[in-house]
């Protein structure tokens, strides 16, 4: 009798990754999320629609999809957003096609939405979402880099960090905290609890059958 053929760990499948990353605004969120797509070819982001004015350093269809109230209110309406909030005073929504497509195909994808939208997805998505908050160090760092940006108004930055405060309040409702002290060691820990999570046996389906395989293999002696 031949021996049965070893395993292909092709067979090692997994679901897609819904990874939603929060923090107040000037924490450092969106430069780690940034580096985690150029690290990552396995990641992509959700770009969100939103009501908010774009800032020039932005890219119509790559930071957002700029829209005006009554286009966000017809998308929300059609059931085309998987969550929306208002948030700083303007509407964020993420579309719900995109992320749909990506779990379809075991697709990794990136969020980076406020509380509310983490509060949604997590009721909506369960356990395909890892949830991460950034913590600033201080709230003094915190001020400080809201201006160094320069790209928002005084009162907008005042906004900014008087909401912040209500954004921290939910840090509890999160997978995993990283204190954004040093921007390299924030986003190796971050990089870190991606591949963790890859590694959970409860998003490999395609571990039975590998260990199926290992099981009847019949090594030659
Ligand atoms: P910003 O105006 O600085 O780009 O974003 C403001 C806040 O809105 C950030 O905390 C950002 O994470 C959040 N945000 C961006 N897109 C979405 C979204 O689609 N849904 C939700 N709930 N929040 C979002």
């Amino acid at each position: 009798m031949s021996p049965a053929s070893p395993p292909s760990t092709k067979a090692i499948q997994r679901r897609g990754l819904m990874l939603v990353i929060s923090s107040p605004s000037g924490a450092g969120k969106s430069t780690i999320a940034r580096n985690l797509l150029e690290a990552d070819p396995q990641m992509s982001i959700s770009v969100s629609v939103t009501t908010r004015k774009r800032r020039p350093s932005e890219i119509e269809g790559r930071h957002y999809f700029f829209k005006s109230i009554r286009e966000f209110e017809g998308l929300r309406q059609t059931d085309a957003l998987l969550e929306w909030a208002e948030v700083h005073g303007n509407f964020y929504g993420t579309p719900r096609d995109a992320v749909e497509q990506a779990m379809a195909d075991g697709r990794d994808m990136l969020f980076d939405i406020d509380w509310q939208g983490a509060q949604q997805l997590q009721e909506k998505m369960g356990g395909d979402v890892v949830s991460i908050f950034i913590l600033p160090p201080s709230m003094a760092e915190l001020q400080s880099r809201l201006h160094r940006r320069a790209e928002d108004t005084e009162e907008v930055i005042h906004t900014r960090l008087a909401n912040s405060r209500a954004e921290i309040e939910h840090w509890i409702e999160y997978d995993y905290i990283v204190v954004n002290e040093d921007l390299d060691s924030a986003f190796a820990s971050v990089k870190a609890i991606v591949e963790a999570e890859r590694l959970r046996r409860d998003r490999r389906p395609g571990l039975f059958e590998f260990v199926n395989g290992l099981l009847t293999e019949t090594p030659k002696l």
